[in-house]
């Protein structure tokens, strides 16, 4: 069964097509600069060449119409015919408070993205204006599934999810803790059980999803109880130019001393901050170790900032399940970067966590153990997959 993943952002729309029966992808690529000119698509089929095909896109209808031709021309196609495309899973922000598992769109499912533009602006309107494109364009019948990046916290009880702000804001703006990263969170943890040989439910797990953007997940029994991302993505430790969890007295401070709009103080806490903003050097990790290595102070201080406030989630999401049994690294950082790894997991022998340095140093990219066989808790490196995650929850949604 093939299943067609996509991701569309606000000018790009994201693909992989996978034979799911395999897990293989049989082709993957980016269509970027939808709607603002010198637009191109870049797609790569399995084993073949990667091809640009420079032309005019100028909304998604067309850039999923594009697609869908790169992956049935006779020359570089992967399929004959778009009939062989059995269901399309598409990444979607924000559910808000409505599912918890990911749904075959209907109305009432495009309904929900669309009352949910408010709390996900960038994303949602894009997801939604990507499933509509592929319902225009593929067979009449063909399912298109939503997986949404919030559904996974959806299990978090109230007193994990309600900020204390007065009651009213929550009754009328829906202002609580959504949490993001859900689908690899889900993935994560569920892989993670398989891998150790354990029943999820016996497990209490904190994944950790170290990448651009960051989030930790605590989850007792299989189910998410708390998740450090908020409202937005914005909450939580500190990211690659995101601030994370910073006291909220500090917004309206800054925008009197600076003269801020609203939008400008967005960007600058979204955009401008993070390890990005305190290293002044980059958001990349890779450049910050480098320049850490090479003397630099503040980049040394990033990448301290980082790992003691991941730290400290760890330690909040312990003691929030009342002990930790697993602690699993993913991600770009989380899966690649042993010393943020070690930095991370110092000071946790408390806990029972003893990192075998042995195997941790150098490992990138696979499953592994890195504990010591005398640690209490296991630690682990799982490599998440959230576009085979979304194919998966497609497939057994449509089957
Ligand atoms: P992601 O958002 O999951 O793609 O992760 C991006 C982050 O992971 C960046 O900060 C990268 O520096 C880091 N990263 C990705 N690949 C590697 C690698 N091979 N070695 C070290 N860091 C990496």
């Amino acid at each position: 069964m093939n299943i067609l993943v996509i991701n569309c952002g606000s000018s790009s729309a994201k693909f992989q097509l996978f034979d799911i029966d395999n897990g293989k992808v049989l082709a993957k690529g980016n269509a970027e600069r939808i709607g603002i000119g010198n637009s191109k698509l870049t797609y790569n089929p399995d084993g073949g060449k990667a091809i640009v095909i420079e032309q005019d896109m100028p909304d998604h209808k067309v850039a999923v119409k594009m697609i869908l031709d790169a992956l049935v021309n006779p020359e570089y196609g992967v399929i004959a015919s778009v009939d062989e495309i059995a269901a399309v899973g598409h990444r979607v922000l924000h559910a808000g408070k409505y599912y918890s598992e990911s749904v075959i769109v209907n109305d009432d499912v495009k309904r929900v993205i669309r009352e949910c533009f408010p709390l996900g602006p960038l994303h949602n309107p894009a997801n939604l204006i990507g499933i509509e494109a592929c319902e225009s364009v593929l067979p009449a019948g063909t399912p298109q599934v939503a997986v949404f990046d919030t559904a996974f916290h959806q299990t978090m009880p109230p007193k994990a999810f309600m900020y204390a702000l007065p009651y009213e804001y929550y009754e009328k703006y829906d202002i609580r803790r959504y949490g993001f990263h859900g689908t690899s969170h889900r993935y994560v943890s569920k892989r993670t059980a398989e891998f150790l040989g354990k029943d999820p439910k016996d497990l209490k797990i904190i994944t950790c999803h170290l990448g651009n953007g960051s989030s930790f997940a605590a989850v007792d029994g299989g189910k998410c109880v708390d998740t450090s991302m908020g409202l937005t993505p914005l909450a939580g430790i500190c990211m690659g130019t995101r601030t994370g969890d910073i006291d909220p007295a500090i917004v309206p401070f800054i925008m009197n001393k600076e003269g801020l709009t609203p939008d400008e103080m967005d960007t600058l806490l979204n955009k401008k901050s993070g390890v990005m903003g305190i290293s002044g050097v980059s958001s990349d990790f890779r450049d910050l170790a480098k320049a850490a290595n090479e003397g630099n102070e503040r980049a040394q201080l990033a990448l301290d900032m980082f790992a003691y406030q991941g730290k400290k989630i760890i330690g909040s999401f312990a003691a929030a399940m009342g002990g930790v049994d697993v602690i699993v690294f993913t991600a770009g950082i989380g899966e690649n970067t042993d010393t943020m790894r070690a930095a991370m997991c110092k000071d946790l022998e408390f806990l029972g966590v003893e990192i075998d340095d042995e195997i941790n140093t150098g490992l990138r990219g696979k499953e592994a153990i890195i504990s010591k066989a005398s640690s209490k808790v296991t630690v682990c490196v799982i490599p998440t997959n959230e576009e085979l995650a979304i194919a998966q929850e497609t497939e057994a949604l449509v089957r």
